[in-house]
């Protein structure tokens, strides 16, 4: 992709025993006296492959695995590298999505490609509160930890050298966005990405973008127009049910997999906006409470400076 950065494309389909969960971007970066892996894979065996295509180029130590968020297809293939003992490297919720997700995702993956196939999302020992600089030898990584967007472990990776943002599945390109985290932080975080000084991106799903940031405009819209439309199914009094009718809409962006994870997106932003929608009736109800109580003259003015006050 760009001297010393190597990318695997995922297949877009849902994981199976036939494509063996390799359905996400996955890949490495070579410095000169260590590589890095960003994303394991979503099984043992594209783990493994992963590593050969890795001794394949290089024969340097696998020094860190760089776990961009709990997701399986990401996740499930970082045994193969522990033999080397490499740094985990994850968002420091990264731990508490595995307590809370992880046996659930190792259990359903099972399922889905075979026991053989799936160990179990192992727990980073290099946490990123904010953002931590690795080393590679003459090429330097800026990790960063970010608010809830896709999930809320998401890590991206930041390659000075070539200007290369890994950005992992905070980025979908043709295959239609998951949303697991935050609509709303998704979209900010989006927009305070725009500058970026990018030559490269790399989605999690998708082909790679060299147009930063307008490569990265279309999933912006399909967010913002997620949460318009749920919003408006707020402001119209509509059940989570009758919001769904949202996910009938038209795919006209030619998003891939859209009915897969469409439907569950609208489901997730009402959850997420139902409550903001309560918390602004409530603001309002509570400002018509204040109103009422200074035009019934019940509060001398000092007593309301005291309330605001407290
Ligand atoms: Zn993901």
């Amino acid at each position: 992709m760009a001297p010393g950065i190597f990318v695997h494309f995922g297949k877009h389909e849902n994981p199976d025993r036939s494509n063996l969960g390799d359905i996400a971007n996955i890949g490495f970066i070579v410095g000169s006296e260590a590589v890095a892996v960003v994303d394991s894979g979503g099984s043992v065996s594209i783990g493994r492959e992963l590593k050969n295509a890795i001794r394949e180029v290089s024969s340097l130590p696998i020094r860190y695995v760089i776990i961009t968020h709990i997701h399986p297809d990401h996740a499930l293939g970082t045994p193969p590298f522990l033999d080397a003992k490499p740094e985990i490297v994850g968002h420091h919720r990264l731990p508490n999505a595995i307590l809370q997700r992880g046996s659930f995702y190792v259990e359903r993956s099972k399922e889905v490609l075979g026991d053989n196939e799936v160990e179990t999302i192992v727990v980073p020992t290099l946490l990123v509160e904010s953002e931590t600089t690795i080393d590679l030898g003459q090429r330097k990584l800026l990790i960063r930890a970010h608010e809830t967007a896709h999930t809320d472990n998401d890590l991206s990776v930041f390659d000075y050298n070539t200007k290369t943002l890994w950005l992992s599945d905070l980025l979908f390109i043709d295959r239609t966005p998951v949303v697991d985290g935050s609509a709303t932080g998704w979209i900010k975080l989006l927009k305070s990405m725009r500058d970026a000084n990018a030559d490269l991106v790399i989605p999690g799903h998708g082909s790679v973008v060299r147009d930063w940031p307008s490569g990265g405009s279309k999933m912006l819209a399909y967010l913002e127009n997620l949460v318009a439309a749920v919003r408006d199914m707020l402001q119209q009094g509509k059940s989570a049910g009758q919001a769904l009718s949202i996910a009938e809409s038209e795919n006209s962006d030619g998003w891939l997999l859209f009915r897969d994870s469409h439907p569950r997106n609208v489901l997730k932003a009402y959850s997420e906006l139902e409550w903001e929608w309560i918390s602004r009736i409530w603001a309002v109800f509570e400002i018509n409470q204040f109103t009422k109580l200074i035009t019934a003259n019940l509060y001398s003015i000092n007593q309301i400076r005291h309330r605001i006050c407290i």
